[in-house]
């Protein structure tokens, strides 16, 4: 038996040991949208999911299915499926898996699109509630008999709550729950949602995987843990074609990438698999530094609050020391009241101001203003939102650089 490879060689010879043509080192781009076949048995065994192979690219393609195998791999899970973007991935796994009259349990620290889907899922009838995921007892309290899902971030963004991971998959678990786990904020380097039972893993590609702020992507994963074989919401068909242990992904495929259309473009799982290399090396930078700066602006009299797990002030940091590798490399502050949050981030000269999370460049957004500003006052204030919070994503720079940056703006 051959041992394991390590994270970055894994993902460095993915592709290589796939034999993809001419001994390239990269999956080439495939930009078919459709395949041909000499004998019409094997189009109709690829459509009834007996055979693998393409059809039509909206469900299936081969630079995809190479970036796919990286994510199974870095997530250790069974298979995964790559979609245009993290919130494709999120609304076709809730499309092809709930159905009216189930219940879902959602983290009430939920990124901000995603609450927002959950909102037009509930004004299509669908019964989900929202509860306080940093303890198990949260949870508990809000299950039901038709509770089929638990859906939640580990590090949620902006305000840095950390869910109550283990527990909770414990919990799914003993219940025989779909537990979904947003894996986004943390990525598979720092941890890996299948050490807590999850069933089915998300990853927002555009960010950490990805890196580069140059491609937009998503994915979910299926560790291999839940047992669909009883779940009662799978197409009677699919039951009659493929083994139990497959029957969740297949759904995931057909009902939710075939039917709602979120593919993933094979040009951008191409820059997707590319950045993917880096993944830990860039995470180390971006972890490092985000521990700097939360210190720095700790101590910092004209900074109000920090959120950050790394900081032993953070209400999980114990949690979050126990469950990943590092705390990432997001962090959100509170300025002081003398303190204007738009002039300070105008005077910022490297710091980018600009919405997105996990790019190589360190970026700033107020989010009161615009990430939630559409959730209102309200649904801000129970999520912690204050309207003086700054997120930022810290990036790979020098860290002098970032330093001085804070410490001119401050001045
Ligand atoms: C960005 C993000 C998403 C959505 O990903 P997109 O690729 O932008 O659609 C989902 N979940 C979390 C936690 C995110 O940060």
């Amino acid at each position: 038996m051959t041992t394991k490879r390590g994270f970055t060689t894994t993902i460095l010879h993915s592709d290589r040991l796939g034999k993809p043509e001419h001994g390239a080192l990269h999956k080439p781009i495939h930009t078919a949208v459709t395949y041909g076949y000499d004998d019409v048995q094997d189009l109709v065994d690829i459509f009834q999911n007996k055979k693998k192979g393409y059809a039509y690219s909206r469900q299936g393609n081969p630079t995809v299915t190479a970036l796919e195998t990286k994510v199974t791999n870095m997530e250790n899970g069974m298979a995964t499926i790559a979609f245009s973007t993290g919130m494709a991935a999120i609304s076709a796994t809730i499309l092809a898996l709930i159905k009216h009259g189930d219940h879902v349990l959602a983290s009430s620290f939920l990124f901000g699109n995603t609450r927002s889907v959950f909102q037009s899922f509930m004004d299509m009838g669908l019964d989900i509630t929202f509860t306080d995921a940093t303890s198990v007892d949260n949870i508990k309290a809000e299950l039901k008999d038709n509770t089929r899902l638990v859906f939640v971030e580990t590090i949620a963004n902006p305000a840095t709550q950390v869910a109550d991971l283990k527990q909770i998959g414990d919990l799914c678990e003993q219940k025989g729950i779909i537990y979904v786990v947003d894996n986004t904020m943390t990525s598979p380097y720092i941890f890996k949602p299948v050490d807590v039972k999850a069933s089915l893993v998300i990853n927002s590609l555009t960010k950490y995987i990805g890196g580069h702020g140059n491609a937009l992507g998503g994915s979910v994963t299926d560790t291999g843990l839940f047992d669909w074989s009883n779940f009662p919401n799978i197409f009677p068909t699919f039951k009659t074609q493929v083994k139990p242990e497959v029957l969740g992904m297949t759904q995931i495929r057909k009902k939710g990438l075939r039917d709602a259309g979120g593919t993933l473009a094979p040009e951008a799982a191409h820059s997707i698999s590319v950045g993917s290399e880096t993944l830990a090396l860039r995470l180390e930078r971006a972890c490092s530094n985000a521990m700097a700066l939360a210190t720095f602006f700790e101590g910092h009299p004209l900074i109000k609050k920090v959120y950050y797990p790394g900081l032993e002030s953070h209400p999980q940091h114990k949690l979050a020391d126990e469950l990943f590798y590092k705390f990432g490399g997001l962090m959100s502050i509170e300025l002081d009241n003398s303190i204007d949050c738009f002039a300070f981030l105008n005077k910022l000269k490297l710091v980018i101001k600009s919405s997105n999370l996990g790019d190589t460049r360190t970026l700033a957004i107020p989010v009161a203003h615009t990430i939630f500003n559409e959730l209102g006052a309200a649904k801000r204030a129970e999520m912690g939102i204050s309207d003086s919070m700054i997120r930022l994503s810290v990036g790979i720079e020098d860290l002098d650089d970032l330093l001085e940056d804070f410490k001119k703006a401050l001045a």
